[in-house]
């Protein structure tokens, strides 16, 4: 059988650095969820899909593929084919994601894709509800989180690097939405599973985060 890690929490919570670290020191799978929900966000914004309507949503649906493949070790993501990895990383693909992934024909999309990498590998796959949705029986569930500033402040310097100019406080604000639509939509909203261990990475290096995430592993690994 399996093993399964499920790391579920808020945007900017430093989910995806920390998951890929922690994958690979444990030899395991990297699976970054939000990834497909961006491909398929782009597909929608290409589209020019106007979500508040079932059937135009459910149409352009029908026309989207997503896949996943690694490269390298690097998980790579498809849309219809083309490999869209390097596309998905924009606050505007981010924000549609994030709406797109409140309707239910959007998460059913994805649910047997990402369980079905998990009953064949052992993974550590991120998301908002990994752990309670998609991989309940995970032997390790974390819910890892910081606060608002923390998290905005850490994107600022993300979108900084790369040339791209937002203010500190449109960020904040973008990150109070996102929060507020992935934790009151009614299909698969964020929230911490019973069963998962809290980690506020608000004061913590990205190295502290990791190593936590290992050892828990390895316990539950031995035990
Ligand atoms: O994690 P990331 O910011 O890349 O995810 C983009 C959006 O996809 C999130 O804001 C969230 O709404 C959605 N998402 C989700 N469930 C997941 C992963 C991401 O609803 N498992």
């Amino acid at each position: 059988m399996s093993f399964n890690i499920a790391i579920d929490g808020p945007a900017g919570a430093g989910k995806s650095t920390i998951a890929r670290a922690a994958a690979q020191e444990l030899g395991f799978l990297y699976v970054d969820t939000g990834a497909m929900y961006r491909a398929i966000g782009l597909g929608l914004l290409r589209k020019g899909t106007d979500l508040a309507s079932d059937g135009a949503l459910e149409a352009a649906l029908a026309d989207i593929e997503v896949g996943l493949g690694y490269e390298d070790g690097a998980q790579q993501v498809y849309l219809n084919g083309e490999n869209v990895s390097s596309l998905i990383r924009t606050e505007q693909v981010g924000n549609m994601a994030s709406s797109a992934a409140a309707r239910p024909q959007v998460r059913a999309k994805l649910t047997e894709l990402q369980r079905g990498i998990a009953r064949r590998e052992n993974v550590l796959m991120d998301g908002r509800d990994i752990g309670t949705v998609i991989l309940p029986e995970a032997q390790l569930k974390i819910y890892l989180t910081a606060s608002v500033e923390t998290r905005a402040m850490r994107r600022y310097q993300e979108l900084t690097a790369k040339g791209e100019t937002y203010s500190l406080e449109q960020i904040a604000e973008d990150i109070r939405d996102r929060d507020y639509r992935d934790m009151h939509r009614e299909v698969a909203p964020l929230c911490q599973a019973e069963d998962a261990v809290l980690v506020d990475s608000s004061d913590m290096t990205i190295r502290e985060v990791t190593d936590r995430i290992i050892c828990l592993a390895k316990e539950r690994m031995e035990g």
